[in-house]
């Protein structure tokens, strides 16, 4: 159609239109906000950098490192209600924190709460951060009185509109009082779990800003332990968005990730370092650190989760503008071979959690591999028992051997009742006499039980001193390397004359661990489970995980719960029928001798069937036995050993 037609045909419609366009922007205008200003820009038209407090002093800018814009804009944008930065050092985490401070007393004035680990953290934050910004800040000036009578300290600032409060995660009185509206907590990694008795301390400040809708929640941090960092799971939990700069040799944008720096091996760590360069994954080509840093200056945030309010944002030093190639990959060698300061380097270097690889173990799998038996298969030698003490329960593992030290769980059960009172142990008695059916013999007996003393020591110490020639007996775990599985006790339960072993927890959970990761059925030390182990039973048998710490610079390893795990009794039950099996071979049992016994005995017996059939006239006592069947010197398994 032609211009004339056009304007014939749609002209009214188009004045009309036209007509409520101008009304409305017209409207619009007289509504206008002066347009509000991000932190970055606050900054880059204010801020000044003192010198005590920065290697550059002078004007801010903050296209120096170009990934601080997009966090302190979210700090200021009404959209985002919490952002949580994970960082390593040395990427400006610390002057991001000031910019925004800055900003809420000099544009947004409110209460503001800022959270160190420790009140003397939050006291030198006070005098050799915020004072110097202070001071050195045109438009700061003056704003807060540093006169005694105002009423202000180093903790406590007020400043015309609100106030700034400095806090210590440990002290929890200054946490209790006033509204805030502004939380800023810094290091929530080393924040201690409780501020004196009142709680979390980040859930204590947090719980002071629910009066201000317009509240403003930052976290940041260097991680510490996977499953441990607060700062890793509330990043989480946000849109966690990462730097993406864009290779000066294909221009493709990445993520910058340690992966992908390479060195070369020298003679000293110092001169592989020199060799580091980043390797871009896309084009192979190596960037150098201006090259890199330039590509820094490029870089956009990206998310990897929808936006809920809450921001998150990842960095380590491999972006930041003050740290040479060199300098990350010469810590990484210096630390690689002491885990206590590689952990150090995962944390404060590349800002991420350490994980604890290969402790622990994961009962999915456990779970998926249960089998389809109900009596005891043939290959078993032998069956012990371990029982733990609960104030309303006792828990009864029993488990069958074989002669490759495979297990099989014959089913856990609980005895419900109070342990104090006699009923109970009457019950678990019963039980540990009712024989098991067995594939190959019929049934088969329990051959030895360990209980847990550690709990009403006296009552179960004379229950097990009454059934010491059944095997039954009283242990106490003790924590500790390199510990035996079982021995006995140096000394008597006080004043009862009893007798009692000592089970090496730790051993006895490396041993459990190590089996629980072997994976082939056929193999050597290899656990199974029938269906009637329920998912909470291998909750609690993986409850646990090894840990290594370092005090004084002795390595210290020990078991912990795994973070949200609360229950281990199977774990434990399942260590003490280990102890029980530990006991019996300190007794003399030959596992591979009773194990041809069996056989033997099975083969006679169905020698015997087949003599008869053939002739039921012939004397059984005339068949003769295999060797290994002859009565021989009995020696009773009574558990006298060292
Ligand atoms: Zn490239």
């Amino acid at each position: 159609m032609n211009a004339t037609d056009a304007v014939e045909r749609y002209s009214d419609e188009w004045l009309i239109l036209e007509g409520v366009r101008c009304f409305c922007e017209g409207f619009l205008k007289g509504l206008e906000l002066p347009p509000r200003q991000t932190i970055s820009e606050w900054a880059d038209a204010n801020r000044k950098l003192s010198s005590e407090s920065s290697a550059e002093p002078g004007d801010w800018n903050t296209s120096r490192a170009e990934y601080q814009r997009g966090i302190m804009d979210a700090i200021s944008d009404i959209n985002v209600s919490e952002v949580t930065i994970v960082a390593s050092s040395q990427v400006g985490k610390t002057e991001i924190i000031n910019n925004a401070i800055g900003y809420y007393i000099d544009k947004d004035p409110c209460p503001i709460l800022l959270m160190q680990p420790t009140e003397n953290v939050a006291k030198s934050w006070s005098t050799d951060r915020l004072m110097p910004m202070l001071r050195d800040t045109p438009c700061l000036q003056g704003k807060v009185s540093d006169s005694k009578d105002s009423g202000n300290t180093v903790l406590h600032k007020s400043f015309p509109g609100g106030h700034i409060t400095m806090v210590g995660a440990n002290s929890a009185a200054e946490l209790a009082s006033r509204p805030i509206r502004v939380v800023m907590m810094d290091e929530v990694d080393r924040y201690p779990l409780s501020a004196g008795k009142e709680g979390d301390p980040v859930k204590l400040a947090i719980k002071r800003t629910t009066t201000f809708w317009n509240r403003k929640i930052v976290k940041c941090s260097t991680p510490t332990i996977a499953g441990m960092s607060k700062i890793d799971a509330s990043f989480q939990q946000s849109d966690m968005r990462f730097f993406l700069v864009p290779c000066p040799h294909c221009g493709k944008y990445q993520r910058i990730e340690w992966a992908n720096v390479k060195w070369e091996k020298k003679e000293t760590n110092e001169e592989s370092a020199k060799t580091a360069v980043y390797a871009c994954p896309h084009c192979g080509a190596c960037w150098n650190d201006v090259e890199r840093w330039h590509a820094v200056g490029l870089g956009r945030w990206e998310a990897t989760m929808p936006f809920n309010g809450h921001a998150g944002f990842s960095l380590w030093e491999g972006y930041s503008p003050w740290v040479p190639l060199k300098e990350i990959v010469k810590s990484f060698l210096d630390a690689k071979d002491d885990p206590e300061a590689l952990k150090t380097f995962i944390n404060t270097s590349l800002g991420q959690v350490w994980e604890d690889k290969g402790e622990r173990v994961d009962e999915t799998r456990l779970i998926n591999r249960r089998e389809d038996y109900t009596t005891a298969p043939p290959e078993v030698v032998v069956i012990t028992a371990g029982v733990d003490v609960q104030d309303d329960r006792l828990e009864v593992e029993r488990l069958g051997w074989t002669v490759n030290n495979q297990s099989y769980g014959l089913g856990k059960v609980v005895l419900l009742g109070d342990p104090a009172a006699a009923r109970i142990w009457e019950e678990l008695d019963d039980l540990l006499q009712t024989p098991i059916p067995h594939a190959l013999t019929g049934e088969m007996e329990i051959s030895a039980c360990c209980i847990d003393s550690g709990y009403l020591t006296q009552q179960v110490g004379k229950f097990c001193q009454e059934r010491w020639n059944r095997r039954v007996w009283a242990i106490k775990g003790m924590p500790g390397e390199g510990r035996p599985i079982l021995k006995r006790a140096p000394g008597k339960i006080k004043k009862l004359n009893l007798e009692f072993f000592l089970v090496g927890t730790d051993t006895v959970k490396d041993v459990v661990y190590s089996r629980l990761k072997i994976d082939d059925p056929a193999a050597p030390g290899y656990c199974h489970f029938n269906m009637s182990y329920d998912e909470n039973h291998f909750i609690q048998l993986t409850a646990e995980e090894a840990k290594t710490s370092y005090v004084k610079g002795r390595k210290l390893r020990y078991y912990a719960l795994r973070p949200g795990r609360k229950r281990n009794e199977a774990l434990d039950i399942f260590g003490y029928a280990l102890a029980a099996l530990e006991g019996l071979k300190l007794s003399g049992l030959n596992m591979r001798r009773r194990w041809e016994k069996m056989l033997a005995r099975q083969e006679y017996a169905e020698k015997v069937r087949e003599m008869v059939e053939r002739n039921p006239e012939v004397v059984v006592e005339n068949i003769p036995k295999p060797d290994i069947l002859r009565p021989r010197r009995r020696r009773r398994l009574v558990g006298r050993f060292a």
